[in-house]
């Protein structure tokens, strides 16, 4: 079991108190490691999930501050950041990332907070600066009441941060269902809102299967918006299950990010670039890099520097210095980039780095060796879906119309990156890509700071940055005579 003050048990938390399922049942959450027990969680259900939202309900009944809203928030991300060790190593326990990039995680979770404590004067009452129709007007931004939030395994706990943190600044009070693979980081975090005093109420967290707690949130009319970060298929399913409720919608969904290499790059800093996004968390990341394209004349080289650095990556136990990648979060993650690699060298791709580990028996020990494949061509899985694992695709063009073409045809759209010296291109590539976040040389994720999301298939609202803070917001218009 995982020691920590920060993880409770029964690690259900409604209206400020701790609590089991109604059912009595739990659900074991797994080291996927090599499958030590951390913690039991209660498996919550429907029935929960509608005491969780009256709880929350209730919360809003006691209007809070801005003041207070700003020392919550700051208290929380201080307490992160000061716990950040801890919390990484919750993180790396319950995910299997190294524990340097769990406790990034942690920053990074702590950022949001942090950034949203110090932009609450946006949400201040705002008049026009001159009378219209005879009439003075003001702009108000009203909290959106009870939200919704489900999150990912892949960030546990920064994925919820994004969320939580939004909806605390506006005013809102949260009903949560974390990843049933990684529950652990949440609950941590449910304890530093009890211990940073927010009110009984304004975050309640239910672990357990999804569809009923999900099912709630979508059609409870005490719940305003539903915030979602996970599969493209699952946001349709709960856009499809939401719309006859008249809920808003924020979608974080799925990517498939090409990575452009042009001849003018500079090579050595795009292949650090490359290798460094894709790899984070073992390529089980929404933005990191699924497709490259690199210009014909200087493939060879661009493909050498990457090949050097990926047959250099440690594959191991997070928890153990030195590992770089740890295992995929489980047999079903590892059969399906096992699947992408097989089907790409099947239609004539060529593996450079690799190998070809047996699948595991069980849902833990899903270690899968970086791999690269050149020759990568448009029709294979590698190309066509997100791999979500450590195996870099890459194929090559000859124009840069040819490689734009390329890099929008997809359904998705939350990430994209562009390696040259030519400003101009640069430019008109950015113009050209149909992709929510564009680094121009550089392989940089998104920051609390600046919004993030996806167009097309990727999803719609944001997260981060003022734009973040908006979703939770209803905006009321004021006109006096
Ligand atoms: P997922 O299978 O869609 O699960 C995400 C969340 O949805 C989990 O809490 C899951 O609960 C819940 N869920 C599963 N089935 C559901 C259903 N039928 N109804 C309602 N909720 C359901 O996604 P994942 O495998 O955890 O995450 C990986 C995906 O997330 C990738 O596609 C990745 O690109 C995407 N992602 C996107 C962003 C972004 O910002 N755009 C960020 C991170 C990840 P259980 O765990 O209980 O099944």
């Amino acid at each position: 079991m995982l020691p920590s003050d920060l993880i409770p048990s029964p690690g259900g938390l409604v209206d400020g108190r701790w609590t089991g399922a109604d059912s009595g049942a739990s659900f074991p959450v797994h080291n996927p490691v090599q499958g030590e027990l951390l913690a039991e969680a209660p498996a919550m259900t429907g029935r929960d999930a509608e005491r969780a939202i009256a709880a929350a309900a209730a919360a809003l009944q006691q209007p809070s501050s801005l003041a207070d809203r700003q020392g919550w928030l700051r208290r929380i991300g201080e307490s992160l950041r000061a716990r950040r060790e801890e919390l990484g190593r919750i993180i790396t326990l319950e995910h299997g990332k190294p524990l340097a990039e769990g406790v990034a995680e942690v920053e990074y979770a702590a950022g949001f907070f942090l950034h949203y404590a110090d932009r609450l004067e946006a949400l201040g009452t705002h008049a026009l600066p001159e009378p219209l129709r005879g009439c003075r007007w003001e702009v108000r931004h009203r909290p959106a009441g009870v939200v919704g939030l489900i999150t990912p395994w892949n960030f546990p706990l920064a994925m919820l941060a994004k969320k939580a943190s939004a909806a605390l600044a506006a005013g809102c009070a949260a009903v949560v269902k974390p990843a049933s693979l990684t529950p652990l980081s949440a609950l941590a975090l449910g304890s530093l809102y009890l211990a940073a005093g927010v009110p009984r109420g304004l975050l309640n967290l239910l672990p357990g299967p999804a569809g009923p707690i999900a099912d709630a949130l979508c059609s409870h009319p005490l719940v305003r918006l539903l915030s979602f970060t996970g599969s493209t298929e699952v946001g349709v399913l709960l856009a499809r299950n939401a719309a006859p409720h008249g809920k808003r919608l924020t979608l974080e969904l799925g990517g498939n990010a090409p990575f452009l290499v042009f001849p003018d790059a500079d090579l050595d800093a795009a292949a650090a670039a490359l290798v460094a996004n894709k790899f984070r968390a073992g390529g089980q990341t929404c933005v990191c890099t699924n497709r490259v394209y690199v210009q014909r004349d200087v493939r060879e080289p661009f493909v050498e520097r990457v090949a050097t650095r990926v047959a250099a990556l440690r594959v191991g136990d997070g928890m153990v210095e030195g590992t770089d990648i740890g295992p995929l979060v489980n047999r079903a993650a590892m059969a399906k980039v096992a699947a992408h690699v097989r089907d790409a060298r099947h239609r004539g791709a060529v593996r450079l780095v690799g190998g070809d580990p047996p699948l595991p028996d069980a849902d833990w020990g899903c270690f899968y060796p970086p791999t690269l494949l050149v020759g990568v061509r448009p029709e294979m899985l590698v190309c066509r879906e997100e791999t979500f694992g450590p195996v870099l695709a890459v194929a090559d063009f000859a124009t840069e119309q040819e490689a734009l073409a390329a890099a929008n045809d997809t359904q998705y759209g939350l990430a994209a990156y562009v390696f040259t010296a030519d400003e101009h291109r640069a430019e008109r590539c950015v113009r050209e890509l149909a992709f929510g976040h564009v680094g121009v040389n550089t392989g940089t994720g998104p920051t609390p700071e600046a919004p993030f999301g996806g167009l097309k298939s990727s999803g719609y609202g944001r997260e981060g940055g003022l734009e973040g803070l908006l979703e939770y917001c209803e905006t009321q218009t004021v006109v006096r005579g």
